[in-house]
């Protein structure tokens, strides 16, 4: 079968699916500022959202790994726990024969859905975790459910689901965070991934304020731990760094140091459009070609396209193009 690869090699194996444009919580970084009131109600659980139902979803993955052999899907959002039916569209994954089925979440509903879904083939979580700090938390989330999803973390590690925690790192807002976080990783070890905020949504050509680059990230680490970095590995999104007793955490420096000269990631998001880059806001449609091996290919040659060299930013949230 023909490659879909560009000339630097790279194709898309990974596939990130945004289940759904809702959040229930409303982070600075996805979410303008102004655009919400600085304290709200939890949002209701369920997804009142229009997306591609699961058999469409499935199919759209399916004929995706047909064509690429994905090796992984990501399920995020939006909240994925918040999509209706996400215990059919998991085990409809896993029937495509897609072997790691990941997912990326605020971790809120993880303790009365995790079980569940492990069981129906889930294999990782990705938990995104700003702050223990009660007050910072809401500073960043808006939110007051800290005290489930740190309960969901826990239920995870309980049920045997590889966990990782997720940082993005605001300067004067959460940076005080870090070695915390950080210590609450080690002590269940499981690693954590410090993010550099990334100029995406609301926050393209306007984020400086906020950025704290990787360098004060492991300046900020280096006052409390040693560590050295490892060789990182093909098409990660993190690098990664040890310390002398073994415990590993990550930094995402999508900022200062963008890995795209590897990247083999694709977007879906929830209406059925495809993403070849976090750079590019060009949204390729895809559901009205399943069935259309052919026409599905060109969409995919497009979106590979689109793939720049260097990260760039985007007008597009993460919150609909999927984190
Ligand atoms: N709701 C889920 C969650 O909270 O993990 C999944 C979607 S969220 C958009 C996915 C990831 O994107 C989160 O780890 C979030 O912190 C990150 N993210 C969103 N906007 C970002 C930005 N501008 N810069 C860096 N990370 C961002």
């Amino acid at each position: 079968m023909e490659a879909i690869e560009d000339k630097f090699g790279r194709s898309f194996k990974t596939l990130r699916v945004s289940l759904t444009n809702h959040c229930n919580l409303g982070c600075v970084y996805c979410v303008d500022d102004s655009a919400q009131p600085s304290d709200l109600p939890d949002l209701p659980a369920i997804s009142t959202e229009q997306s591609l139902g699961t058999s469409d979803f499935v199919k759209v993955i399916e004929q995706l790994h047909s064509i690429l052999q994905l090796e992984t899907v990501r399920l995020t959002g939006g909240e994925p726990t918040l999509y209706r039916d996400l215990l059919p569209l998991v085990e409809g994954i896993r029937n495509t024969g897609i072997r790691k089925i990941k997912m990326t979440t605020n971790g809120s509903l993880l303790p009365a859905k995790i079980e569940a879904l492990q069981k129906a083939g889930l294999t990782s979580i990705n938990v995104s975790l700003d702050a223990l700090d009660t007050t910072v938390f809401h500073k960043i989330s808006r939110r007051r459910n800290l005290v489930k999803i740190l309960q969901g973390i826990e239920k995870s590690i309980q049920v045997g689901v590889s966990v990782k925690i997720n940082c993005v790192v605001m300067k004067e807002l959460n940076d005080t965070e870090i070695l915390p976080l950080l210590a609450f990783c080690k002590e269940r070890n499981i690693p954590i991934r410090f993010l550099e905020v990334m100029q995406m949504g609301h926050l393209y050509g306007n984020f400086e304020a906020h950025f704290f680059p990787e360098e004060s990230i492991l300046d900020t680490i280096a006052r409390q731990y040693t560590f050295t970095e490892i060789k990182r590995a093909h098409a990660a999104t993190a690098k990664y760094y040890v310390m002398p007793d073994g415990y590993k955490f990550g930094v995402i420096s999508n900022e200062s140091d963008p890995f795209c000269n590897d990247c083999n990631r694709l977007r879906l998001d929830s209406y059925g459009n495809i993403f070849g880059c976090l750079s590019n806001n060009t949204a390729i449609n895809l559901s009205s070609y399943i069935g259309q091996p052919e026409e599905i290919k060109l969409r995919l040659k497009e979106a590979l396209a689109h793939k720049k060299m260097k990260f760039s930013g985007s007008k597009l949230s993460m919150l609909s193009i999927g984190g």
